[in-house]
């Protein structure tokens, strides 16, 4: 193993967890209101419109193997 950037063979292999929050926001549930507003007419609707703009957020928590220049400290 070699290190790309200064060509030095002290190279140590480490394993790094990184995380990632990913944020999605749900959209108008139009298909809810629709269904909602035939069964139940204006409380039907009411219900669909409750579920718009609801975000559900993830955080996603992963590791990674790099490796680890111990001449000029560059991963790769
Ligand atoms: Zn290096």
């Amino acid at each position: 193993m070699v290190c790309p950037r200064c060509g030095s063979h002290d190279v140590h292999i480490a394993t790094v967890s990184d995380s990632q929050t990913t944020e999605k926001v749900k959209g108008f549930g139009c298909i809810k209101a629709c269904i909602g507003w035939l069964l139940f007419s204006l409380p039907g609707i009411l219900c669909g419109l409750c579920g718009m703009g609801k975000r559900k957020r993830t955080t996603t928590v992963y590791s990674k193997v790099v490796n680890v220049c111990k001449n000029c400290g560059y991963r790769f």
